[in-house]
């Protein structure tokens, strides 16, 4: 016998917005898309430590699903799939579509850069019979959590001759791994009363690399010379190589499944590749899209954006133009009938921080894609803020697919906050909204991200180009 509902609770039903576990609103086949979506991504982000290894491997899928190198002037038709790489650092992916171009194109944008340390131009030095390398940090990241970890080197040095020589140590098993130490807490009180954002300063993120003389030669910095001795067997490099090099320290751990339920993953660079790959994946996925469907991936957010690989440069604005020559519209046109899908991770709400939340209006991991209308700190600054008619559409979109998607700002207001691309692009005069994968320990070693909210994201993307 069941109980009658009560008027209240019938109009609650009616009235208040409904939240869910993303779970609890799917079926068994999507469950089982999402795990395998998980997999194909865990791979990904294993092989993608850094903006160059991303855009390469990204390349790469592209070329397999039949996307050719974009070169201006050339004839597009419907159906059509292209790409441009950007110097190696960021990649932008077209489908042509077979409405006119100047109904704009469907855009999704993510970042493939992350927080990390770079070696400085003039790295390495030789210290008490310990050979370091000096690095500069890159993006905001809470200096203490890089000691103790073990990290690898990618990157390029590009050698006096010109040749440039790939760099990747530290990602295979039988690799040697690079670390920066900490003070032992016997001897610590002292530095246990900084503040933590001075824990560890700047520059005392020296990586560790070697403790061996070269030989038995009565010389000085004999561990320095050996190190370089290593390298230059190995690739060719003198010490003043480095001066044109790009060499990145990154965790070197992969990605692994978290919790009993395997619900979870963690691992280095969640922010922003947990969003590129569901990106790359919707391009590489999608079929003869009515509006132009454009997948860009790009690089320096983390650093604010600027530089010819970063968005505030006009590289994706010259594509866009140079799409519209294609079918001899206006660029301008184009822009201001485009859609924008901007695609960056959130704070997940954190049970053992809830202070910096307000409950209401954050992400909860596993409730979905999150879309943001606004970002930015101290009174919305910096921000786009999508308009409310622009988030109508989306909205009703994502409900029309079935994407389990959800709301959230980036903590409470003035507790901090934080940007994304989504200001450049709306800069272009394209309706732009953040939406993005939430996430826990952004900025770390080790970020967490849930496989629902990954799976969704690349779904949401598939619904905005498929509109
Ligand atoms: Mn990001
Ligand atoms: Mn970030």
């Amino acid at each position: 016998m069941s109980e009658a509902k009560s008027e209240a609770k019938t109009r609650k039903e009616q009235l208040f917005m409904q939240t869910k576990h993303a779970a609890m609103r799917i079926d068994d086949a999507q469950q089982a898309e999402s795990d395998a979506f998980a997999k194909d991504y865990m791979q990904f982000l294993n092989t993608s430590k850094t903006e160059r290894e991303a855009a390469r491997n990204a390349a790469a899928l592209l070329e397999e699903a039949g996307f050719r190198l974009f070169t201006p002037g050339m004839a597009l038709h419907a159906g059509d799939k292209v790409y441009v790489n950007n110097r190696g650092k960021a990649i932008i992916a077209a489908v042509i579509g077979t409405a006119p171009i100047e109904e704009g194109v469907r855009l999704c944008a993510a970042h493939i850069d992350s927080p990390r340390l770079d070696l400085k131009q003039n790295p390495l030095y030789e210290d008490h019979e310990l050979a370091l390398f000096k690095t500069h940090y890159y993006g905001g990241i809470k200096k203490y959590q890089w000691t103790t970890i073990p990290l690898s080197l990618h990157g390029v040095v590009v050698l006096a001759g010109g040749t440039k020589v790939e760099v990747q140590i530290g990602e295979d098993a039988g690799d040697p791994i690079f670390c920066v130490t900490d003070l032992l807490p016997h001897l610590a009180p002292q530095q246990m009363k900084r503040p933590a954002g001075e824990l560890i300063r700047g520059e005392e993120l020296n990586l560790l690399v070697g403790s061996m003389p070269f030989n038995k030669d009565e010389e000085s910095e004999q561990v320095k010379l050996h190190i370089l001795h290593i390298l230059h067997e190995k690739y060719g490099i003198n010490e003043a190589d480095f001066l044109s090099a790009e060499l990145e320290a990154v965790p070197a751990f992969p990605v692994r499944e978290l919790g009993f339920d395997r619900s979870m993953i963690a691992g280095y660079g969640h922010d922003d590749r947990v969003c590129a790959y569901p990106a790359l994946r919707a391009i590489l996925d999608c079929q003869s899209p009515t509006h132009t469907a454009v997948t860009i991936l790009t690089d320096k957010e983390e650093t604010g954006s600027d530089g010819n690989t970063g968005l505030c440069s006009s590289y994706l604005a010259y594509f866009l133009e140079d799409l519209a020559d294609a079918f001899g519209a206006k660029g301008r046109h184009v822009m201001h009938h485009s859609q924008c899908l901007s695609a960056d991770v959130n704070a997940a709400f954190d049970p053992t921080f809830p202070d910096v939340m307000e409950l209401k209006n954050c992400a909860y991991l596993n409730h979905g894609v999150c879309v943001t209308k606004y970002t930015g700190a101290r009174g919305k600054s910096g921000t786009s803020d999508a308009s409310a008619e622009f988030v109508g559409t989306i909205r009703k979109l994502l409900d029309d697919q079935n994407v389990v998607w959800q709301t959230g700002e980036l903590g409470k207001v003035d507790a901090g906050g934080g940007g994304t691309v989504a200001a450049y692009i709306a800069n272009l005069d394209i309706d732009t909204i953040d939406v993005g994968v939430p996430v826990l320990s952004m900025h770390a070693p080790m970020e967490v991200v849930a496989k629902l909210d990954v799976y969704m994201t690349y779904r949401a993307f598939c619904a905005f180009i498929a509109s």
